[in-house]
């Protein structure tokens, strides 16, 4: 059992910090920039909730966090109040915010000036991941600071793997979102298609999904496409988000992403179409 705070309780760190108190069984502290839902944890679980990272991490053996963007992990981690500020040395921070690459090396930099880990480890698997406690874990850092981490992150993780030095874990996450992307589109045109078509789509995805048409999107995510209905998994401001940083890190690495592009593109007009809440595979909307 280990000391640890959660800082993000978002859709996803609410019933990963969650895990770590349940199934971890570990003493757990949380934070939220909107105190009623640290409260509202708190209850429930049965951990402390404090008003600032800073205090969060102060005397913990992990610090767990899970927020937006760049920014917002920048903001909890060396801002005003930030989590660094209350480490203690030998500890051992764990990000699970997709975020850069080079944001991550910025963290790990600044902790291991000060004698403290700095582990990035976006997550996938979305909310039903996070709430049956079977995400995949991403790690970028150093191999003695991941050991100690992982057997932690396992109280949510069904796979958990440390790919690389800092920033790994990251470059990672990319790869799964540029094959995501255009498989989506892909899969939009295709009902689409099976739609203008007249076919009958449950039919004709019952017989491709047997075979070299198959993935994970056609099988969990067809029929609500089917039906027009865009409320299911993870939004497309997100997405958007995932993907700028892709494209950035593209354009340094020297990586081609053309379909990977315009995909974001096409996710930019299912923005103005108002779906910035709608799950990924909305991208079918803007063929109608
Ligand atoms: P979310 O529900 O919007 O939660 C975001 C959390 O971060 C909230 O607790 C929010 O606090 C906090 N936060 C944001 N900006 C902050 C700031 N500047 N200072 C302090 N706290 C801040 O998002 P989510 O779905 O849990 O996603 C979190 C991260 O996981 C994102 O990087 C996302 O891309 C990634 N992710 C999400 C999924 C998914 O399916 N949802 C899947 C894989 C990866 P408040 O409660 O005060 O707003």
């Amino acid at each position: 059992m280990a000391k640890v705070a959660f800082i993000g309780l978002g859709v996803m760190g609410y019933p990963m910090a969650g895990h770590l108190r349940v199934k971890g069984g570990h003493e757990v502290t949380v934070y939220n920039r909107t105190s009623a839902k640290a409260q509202a944890w708190a209850a429930q679980f049965g951990g402390r909730a404090v008003a600032t990272p800073r205090e969060a991490a102060l005397g913990q053996d992990f610090v767990f966090a899970c927020v937006g963007n760049d920014d917002d992990l920048r903001q909890v981690t060396i801002g005003p109040d930030g989590a660094f500020a209350g480490m203690a040395a030998g500890a051992i921070f764990v990000d699970h915010t997709t975020a850069s690459a080079d944001v991550a090396r910025e963290l790990h930099a600044a902790a291991t000036k000060v004698g403290f880990g700095f582990i990035d480890a976006p997550v996938s698997g979305g909310q039903a991941g996070a709430e049956n406690g079977v995400l995949t874990v991403m790690c970028g850092g150093d191999a003695p600071v991941y050991e100690k981490a992982e057997p932690v992150i396992a109280a949510f993780a069904r796979a958990c793997r440390l790919m690389g030095p800092s920033g790994a874990g990251q470059l990672t996450k990319m790869v799964n979102q540029i094959c995501i992307g255009g498989l989506v589109q892909a899969l939009s045109e295709g009902v689409h298609f099976a739609q203008a078509a007249g076919l009958d789509v449950e039919a004709v995805i019952e017989v491709i999904s047997k075979g070299a048409a198959q993935s994970w999107q056609m099988e969990n995510r067809y029929r609500t496409m089917n039906e027009g209905k865009f409320d299911f998994g993870f939004a497309v401001d997100w997405m958007r988000k995932d993907l700028s940083i892709c494209l950035e890190e593209a354009r340094r690495n020297g990586a081609q992403l053309p379909v990977t592009a315009l995909v974001d593109q096409f996710y930019a007009e299912v923005q103005k179409l108002g779906g910035g809440r709608w799950d990924t595979s909305s991208l079918l909307a803007r063929l109608k």
